[in-house]
């Protein structure tokens, strides 16, 4: 590639976001960050400090005071938590429930965003995906995506990972959850979810991961001319 380039991809969860992302970083040589792979280390460690999420002057501190780290390449996303590699931790239940109500604390953000602008300047070009990249983040991105797909789509496909990976079959308690997050992220108060005003919406519910990554593929090509 010729030149850094910057690629946000935002959107709710069970979107697929994150193998999308880290298939466009793998295809165009790219580096990737994942954002939200921050909050949940931020989570884990509030909860292994055993503060209650909603108290947000401890969270704060705890945030402040955490060393952790995600790692660039597309092929491993791995975090890490003081030196501990928690990739599988930080998408348990535990940390799953807890990480939208300390994502809402503004402080927690400010820290957080700060930190994501400092990688980004780091890692050259990077596909990084999130919440906020395109709005808040990185509003100069070359390109921004905005990847959805409806809450039932998003369910079932979360709900078939968790068959595959022998967590159970509820298709009803995984919708309910995705419900949940999706108020709780496009509500609060700082850098609620939403498409940025540039941004290019993909709704990926009829589309296969290849096909949405060929797609991004295309408009990388169109609006930015680099294509590996
Ligand atoms: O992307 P993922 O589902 O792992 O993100 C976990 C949570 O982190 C989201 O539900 C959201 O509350 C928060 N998040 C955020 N801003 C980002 C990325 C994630 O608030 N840029």
């Amino acid at each position: 590639m010729n030149g850094a380039i910057v690629i946000a991809i935002d959107g709710p969860a069970g979107t697929g976001k994150s193998s999308v992302s880290t298939g466009l970083a793998h295809a165009l040589g790219a580096n990737h960050i994942n954002t939200g792979a921050m909050y949940r280390i931020v989570t884990l460690a509030v909860l292994r400090a055993g503060i209650d999420p909603a108290d947000a002057d401890a969270v704060v501190s705890v945030c402040e005071q955490t060393d952790f780290s995600v790692s660039f390449d597309p092929d491993h996303d791995t975090s890490y938590l003081a030196g501990e590699d928690v990739s599988d931790e930080i998408r348990g239940e535990a940390v799953t429930l807890a990480v939208s109500a300390v994502s809402a604390i503004p402080a927690v953000r400010t820290l957080l965003v700060q930190r994501q602008r400092e990688l980004i300047a780091e890692a050259g070009s990077v596909v990084v995906e999130g919440r906020d990249i395109g709005t808040v983040v990185k509003p100069d991105a070359d390109l921004k995506i905005f990847l959805t797909a409806s809450a039932e789509e998003r369910a079932r496909r979360r709900n078939a990972q968790n068959v595959a990976n022998g967590l159970g079959d509820n298709y009803e308690a995984v919708l309910a959850d995705v419900q949940r997050r999706d108020h709780l992220d496009s509500t609060r108060a700082v850098s609620p979810l939403q498409a940025a005003d540039d941004a290019v919406v993909v709704d990926s519910s009829d589309m296969t991961q290849a096909g949405v990554v060929a797609h991004l593929l295309d408009l990388v090509q169109q609006k930015v001319g680099v294509r590996q």
